[in-house]
């Protein structure tokens, strides 16, 4: 049976949520209550989450223009423990259908999809997890609000997965550019909601 309900958590790497973390999105330890508790509202009603994560190479080009940052393996890349199920596995295409099967089944909670670039539809396995689960219903949330989190959301829009932004439990950058993501992401026809909505609305 198709979710009703995907969560998507994009980018809750150290390196961008920590205070010390190598592109720390200011002011993202204030969403971490909020993270932790759709993290363990999922695990409890059995909503599977898809999250999104930087790995980049060493010297990966993005870093001309971000600084180095999420490099695969560091701990910089690793999910923070509150958007960090028990298992998180990452995933490759010889497992693909397995995890989805989990996903659906209840058996996996969480997958993590790497990705090397800002938006994760660049990475063609995000539009087949997508297509395999056919969520009703796609609640967005994460960092950084006009970079990867507008990415995510435009790209599910296009795609035509109803989306909602869970506008308490992102962070932007620059405040003028995600004022400006938030209207886009609206005019593309995602809905904005608070946590506590979301959650009272899925009961
Ligand atoms: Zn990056």
């Amino acid at each position: 049976m198709a979710p009703n309900a995907l969560f998507w958590d994009v980018d809750t790497q150290q390196d961008f949520m920590d205070e010390d973390g190598r592109l720390a999105v200011p002011g993202a330890q204030e969403i971490v209550p909020n993270l932790e508790k759709l993290t363990n509202f999922a695990a409890e009603r059995g909503i599977p989450i898809v999250a999104s994560g930087d790995a980049h190479a060493p010297d990966d080009p993005e870093f001309e223009e971000f600084g180095r940052h999420c490099v695969a393996g560091t701990l910089g890349a690793e999910k923070i423990s509150a958007t960090r199920q028990e298992k998180c596995p990452a995933l490759d295409r010889s497992v693909l259908p397995e995890f989805v099967n989990g996903l659906m089944g209840g058996t996996l909670g969480q997958i993590l999809i790497q990705k090397q670039e800002l938006d994760v539809f660049t990475v063609p396995m995000a539009e087949e997890v997508l297509a395999r689960l056919k969520p009703e219903h796609v609640y967005v949330y994460g960092v950084a609000t006009e970079y990867c989190v507008r990415a995510t959301v435009l790209g599910l829009r296009e795609r035509g997965y109803e989306a909602t932004v869970i506008r308490d439990a992102i962070r932007g950058i620059d405040p003028d550019d995600t004022a400006e993501a938030l209207e886009e992401m609206k005019e593309a026809g995602a809905d904005l909601a608070d946590t506590d909505e979301v959650l009272s609305a899925l009961g």
